[in-house]
């Protein structure tokens, strides 16, 4: 039996336009046969169909929404947007096929809990991991060992659009979403934590605090050269005295005349000895704490300024990191950003654009160890069978997949909120806090699957232990993010606002549900 013509079913006419207009958005349908994948059905699969036109109507906008990347039959496992649609048909559509059905509020629900990922967002995937391959895991490990940092790998991420990723195009960005940027740093971390981080400082601390609080000369300026990655661009916040407790710091910016004349130090700035420019951050009222600090553009290249290398780190060693000095350095009075005493602000909206990228970065982590782990665990054999048939080392394996998946899930959550312009600190705080603790697990884990082997720098291990210490450091230490969750819960602060604008999944938290009644 071949199913109804979708064209004769009622579809109203914005659908219809929107099917037509993808001849049904099956890429492999014949032209002349526009209709065959839905007409194509066999007795079986058509038997629910028969129940009429909403249904129907409910495949097509199921299929509009899935983006119908594949062509297939409907139900077909090989197939996944075809068989969600399938599913969703029988489960979620048929109550609904009654008269009257509510079609939009199940296209609405189904959007909502849409795990999809588009033919854009896989292909961005698809680019990166045939990257990280090719360009940056067949040297890690030398260059880890030998602290060589590769610009020819950083060139290459330009070249990608991934040093401006989520920048509009109109500032020379690919304009991209933050489930692209998401899946960007999971890839590149997968490789080496270095360039990871440079996304997080490049693109999530510095770029999009511009994009945000810059001025359209700035922008220009600055921002677009970043996003293009013609320049490279980090973030100046942490001091010898002032870490965690941001508002401690002792940077000064003095106004005279068109300067403000900048004296301090920052440390442990990642790149901070190979970015033409910082995003510094300064008191320049001393007495008003966190709303006397500014925030300011300070090239490297100005009398004054002074950057060197940190020695002796636990890890990224094929990165970058780094030390600022300021001596009466004249930052031109253009280059401050926002406003005088917005810069704590600024500090905190850029946090929550970094902490995403390592968040995210953390899932690459996990993957790497997992990927890496199962792979040793069905060929490495004691007592005559391979480990991975042991229960104690399948614990360790299952670990890992939690991990990995609870992480990828906040992290989704995150970048669900942020592409939809909603407050997400709270969410963002969440994702990077376990995500960066289930990276480091699962190297701690990996290393004990492969036994000595995971310990030596041969097998590349190791380095994932080492790589993953310090996420946990920066970016607002494990104890910041649980003093911040819990105060929240609490409700102690409002992490999202004074709006209060909380991801749906939050309504658990009595203080929470008080706020939004
Ligand atoms: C590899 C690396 C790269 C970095 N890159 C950058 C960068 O690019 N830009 C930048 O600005 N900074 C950067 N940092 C600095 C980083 O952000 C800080 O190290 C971090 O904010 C913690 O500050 P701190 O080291 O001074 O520790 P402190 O703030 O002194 O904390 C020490 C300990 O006390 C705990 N603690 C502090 N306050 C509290 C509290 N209220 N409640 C409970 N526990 C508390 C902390 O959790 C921690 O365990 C980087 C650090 C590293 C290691």
């Amino acid at each position: 039996m071949s199913a109804p013509n979708p064209t004769l079913l009622g579809l109203d006419g914005h659908r219809k336009g929107a099917l037509l207009e993808r001849g049904l958005g099956l890429p492999g349908a014949p032209v002349d046969e526009p209709h065959l994948d839905l007409a194509g059905l066999d007795g079986v699969e058509a038997e629910p169909l028969r129940g009429g036109a909403a249904d129907v109507r409910g495949i097509a906008a199921l299929q509009l929404l899935a983006g119908e990347d594949e062509a297939g039959p409907l139900g077909d496992d090989r197939f996944p947007a075809k068989a969600r649609a399938w599913n969703a048909l029988e489960h979620d559509l048929e109550p609904l096929a009654d008269e009257g059905a509510n079609l939009a509020h199940a296209v609405r629900r189904l959007r909502l809990v849409d795990f999809e990922l588009t033919p854009e967002q896989r292909e961005v995937q698809a680019t990166v991991r045939q990257f990280v391959d090719e360009r940056v895991l067949p040297n890690a490990i030398e260059n880890d060992i030998n602290h060589h940092l590769d610009m020819s790998v950083i060139e290459g991420m330009a070249e990608l659009g991934l040093l401006g990723i989520v920048i509009p195009e109109e500032y020379g960005g690919a304009g991209m979403d933050f489930v692209s940027e998401a899946l960007s740093c999971e890839e590149i971390e997968r490789g080496e934590a270095a360039f990871r981080t440079l996304i997080s400082v490049h693109v999530g601390l510095n770029s999009l605090s511009l994009l945000r609080y810059a001025s359209e000369e700035q922008k220009q300026r600055y921002l677009g050269p970043q996003a293009r990655g013609e320049k490279l661009a980090c973030f100046g916040l942490t001091e010898p005295a002032a870490g965690s407790d941001v508002a401690a710091m002792r940077t000064t910016a003095v106004r005279e005349g068109d300067v403000y004349v900048l004296n301090g130090q920052k440390n442990w700035i990642s790149y901070a000895s190979v970015a033409e420019h910082a995003l510094v951050f300064a008191k320049t009222d001393p007495e008003a704490k966190h709303k006397g600090i500014s925030a300011f553009i300070v090239e490297r290249s100005w009398p004054g300024v002074s950057a060197q290398e940190t020695e002796h780190k636990l890890g990224v060693w094929a990165g970058s990191t780094g030390e600022l000095f300021f001596e009466n350095v004249e930052v031109p009075a253009e280059n401050l950003v926002g406003e005088e005493g917005q810069g704590f602000e600024i500090a905190m909206y850029s946090l929550d654009q970094g902490r995403f990228t390592v968040a995210a970065g953390g899932c690459g982590v996990i993957r790497a160890c997992l990927e890496r782990s199962v792979e040793y665990a069905r060929e490495r054999e004691t007592f005559g069978r391979p480990i991975g048939k042991n229960q104690f080392v399948q614990d360790m394996i299952a670990e890992m997949v939690l991990d990995y998946e609870t992480s990828k899930l906040l992290v989704m959550q995150a970048a669900w909120l942020k592409d939809r312009g909603v407050r997400n600190t709270r969410e963002t705080s969440l994702a990077k806090w376990h995500a960066t603790e289930c990276a480091f697990k699962a190297a701690h884990l990996a290393i004990q699957v492969h036994g000595a082997y995971g310990y030596s720098a041969e097998y590349g291990i190791e380095r994932y232990f080492r790589n993953a210490r310090a996420p946990i450091i920066y970016e607002g230490t494990t104890q910041i993010h649980k003093m911040m969750q819990a105060e929240h819960a609490l409700g102690y602060r409002n992490l999202n606002g004074r709006d209060g604008d909380v991801s749906p999944m939050a309504s658990w938290a009595p203080a929470l549900l008080a706020r939004s009644r």
